[in-house]
């Protein structure tokens, strides 16, 4: 993961680059480090997060107009100030960041030892760094062609940037499978993971392609090669990012802020593609595609994490609404287990970042063996966005909360409208079910705002709770996968151990786990199912469990039963999880708070899985 930054011009580069960084710390915060190009190259770094950072260069020489900063998320090299980036090489006179893995960086440092190299950390990135150093030490050839033979040695992903103390007045940077992009400003550059660091000085960026090299000197026009030397012309492309975005406006965290962002932002989702009045839905991406989508035999998810749990919505929609068999996997484990694909595939690509790595390698190996590949991503150019055929924004703005929230939704959103659309294009669903839903789809927004409400209620039944060791959450139907996403909510950010699991399941396991001190909460919306649910909350309570219940308003039998019930606006049963998940995201939020969890950067974690 990491967040990287970069800035070469006539303005002081620290203030950029450390703004930068905070805006890039969701990508990891292990570390922080700096270097700027002077004399010189100075050089600090600490472990811990951005703000020991500044603390850290407090009375240090800060000055430059050139430099490089990055945020770490750590995979090879204990989270400490010396495997801190920005790395130097052996002379000093280079220095790199870098998002990504060198995955044969063990070789590559052995056959660097053995003719003499120094290495001071433990990382994999020292190795690129001292191996660009040796090349242009042995080969006579300067540092373009130096990272250009380099990187063509070097297994694995990255996103690099290089200064060198020689060459104040440029930058080299390269990428694999992380993603970088470089924003043009006025007789400057600069350079970061995503647009954040760079939307408030310029909106003119170029995102760097896989297997290309980018030469950012002062003076000139940017320059972009690939590996093998040949020149591209650079795609210069406009931001649309709302700077008010990336700040907390008033709230705490930001993940309250974008719970709170929920109608908007599935509004958001929508928009542009429901036309009232026309009662239709337009969605290009299918459309284009339209004859793949109606004759596909399967359609396969790709996606980790919350996305999965979206996914799996998606499953439910699109078997109930279009009649089409699928697949819901895991990047990781699809990757490597020699799945069969075929040309009559569909693969639905679903990620926030649109740089999980697992699920970028997935697709492109799905579209080797000639699928369809479609992607679902929140963040425009995003990797995977552009290694897809086609595909659709969840437009929910940018998502800095860690964990996700206004992201699902986005995603569920999507999924609804393309469900319905190609429900109606095979004739599975009957035109007034197409109306009554899609008429629903645009009452939920307001129905999320009615959800919300739910706030304080939750706020103080969260006190409870606070000190729970283990949390239960059971759902059926459309509201299985919301189950699994409250418990993956609540591990994430409060560190109570929590399951989700299929309610009528607990019977077959969890229900060995439930006493007196057992939380279980259990979402049952009025539902073809919701009687079924009714009995296992009878079974939890014959056991003492503790139930909080997600019912829909003006249950009465559910609450009853329950230890806590909250109510949320009556809907159709498939756009429940649009609903259900929203007083899980408050729960987890505010018994997190009451730990005094670190909400937004949660340990261990990092919002853009670049890793594999
Ligand atoms: N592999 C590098 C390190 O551990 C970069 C990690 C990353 O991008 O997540 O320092």
């Amino acid at each position: 993961m990491c967040g990287i930054v970069g800035y070469l011009g006539s303005k002081e580069a620290y203030p950029i680059l450390i703004k930068g960084l905070k805006r890039l710390e969701y990508r990891g915060y292990d570390s922080a480090g700096i270097a700027l190009v002077n004399e010189k190259i100075n050089l600090y770094k600490t472990k811990g997060k951005v703000s020991n950072l500044e603390t850290f260069v407090e009375s240090k020489n800060i000055a430059g107009t050139t430099g490089i900063a990055h945020t770490r998320w750590a995979t090879h090299g204990e989270p400490n100030d010396v495997n801190a980036h920005p790395h130097f090489s052996d002379s000093k006179e280079l220095a790199m960041i870098h998002n990504g893995i060198i995955e044969n960086y063990d070789v590559l440092k052995e056959e660097l030892m053995k003719v003499g190299v120094e290495f001071k950390s433990n990382t994999d990135t020292e190795v690129l760094i001292q191996l660009i150093e040796y090349i242009m030490k042995v080969e006579k050839v300067d540092l373009v062609n130096a990272v250009q033979l380099a990187i063509s040695q070097v297994v694995g992903a990255y996103a690099i940037v290089v200064v060198s103390k020689k060459h104040p007045d440029m930058l080299i940077a390269a990428r694999n499978g992380s993603p970088l992009v470089i924003g043009i400003g006025e007789d400057e550059f600069y350079l970061a993971s995503d647009p954040s660091p760079i939307v408030e000085y310029t909106r003119n960026v170029v995102f760097v392609d896989d297997e290309e090299i980018a030469i950012l000197k002062l003076g000139e026009e940017l320059q972009i090669r690939t590996i093998k030397n040949q020149v591209k012309t650079p795609f210069v492309e406009q931001l649309e990012l709302n700077l008010g975005d990336l700040e907390k406006s008033g709230f705490k965290h930001f993940m309250i802020k974008e719970i709170f962002e929920q109608p908007k932002s599935i509004r958001d989702s929508i928009r542009g593609r429901v036309n009232v009045g026309i009662d239709n839905i337009s969605m290009a991406g299918i459309i284009d595609f339209k004859e793949r989508f109606l004759q596909a035999k399967r359609i396969i998810f790709i996606a980790a994490g919350t996305s999965w749990h979206a996914s799996l919505v998606g499953e439910y929609l699109f078997e109930e609404l279009a009649r089409i068999p699928v697949e819901v996997e895991y990047a990781s484990e699809f990757r490597y287990r020699n799945p069969i694909i075929n040309e009559s595939d569909v693969v639905i690509a679903v990620s926030q970042s649109g740089e999980t790595a697992d699920t970028l390698a997935a697709i492109k190996l799905a579209k080797q063996k000639g699928a369809l590949i479609y992607s679902i991503c929140n963040v425009v150019g995003s990797s995977i966005a552009r290694a897809a055929d086609a595909g659709s924004y969840t437009h929910a703005g940018p998502e800095i909360g860690v964990a996700s929230t206004k992201a699902f939704t986005s995603q569920v959103t999507v999924l609804v409208l393309m469900a319905l659309l190609l429900g109606r294009k095979k004739g599975t669903i009957s035109e007034t079910r197409f109306q009554v839903l899609l008429n629903e789809l645009n009452n939920i927004p307001s129905k999320v705002e009615q959800t919300l409400q739910l706030n304080d209620q939750i706020k103080e039944i969260s006190k409870i709770f606070t000190y729970a060791r283990n949390f239960l959450y059971l759902g059926r139907g459309f509201n299985f996968p919301v189950a699994l996403e409250g418990a993956l909510k609540l591990k994430e950010i409060s560190y109570i151990h929590a399951e989700g699991y299929p309610a009528a399941e607990m019977k077959h396991g969890p229900i060995a786990l439930i006493d007196k001190k057992m939380p279980v909460v259990v979402i049952t919306p009025t539902s073809a199912i919701y009687n079924k649910v009714v009995s296992n909350i009878q079974e939890i309570k014959t056991r003492k469990g503790k139930v909080i219940a997600i019912v829909s308003k003006g249950d009465k039998l559910v609450s009853k039963l329950a230890d806590y019930t909250f109510e949320i606006p009556e809907t159709e049963e498939v756009l429940t999880p649009l609903l259900s998940v929203i007083p899980l995201q408050l729960l987890s939020y505010y018994i997190a708070d009451m730990r005094d969890c670190e909400i937004d950067q949660p340990r261990n974690l990092a919002k853009s899985v670049t890793v594999e």
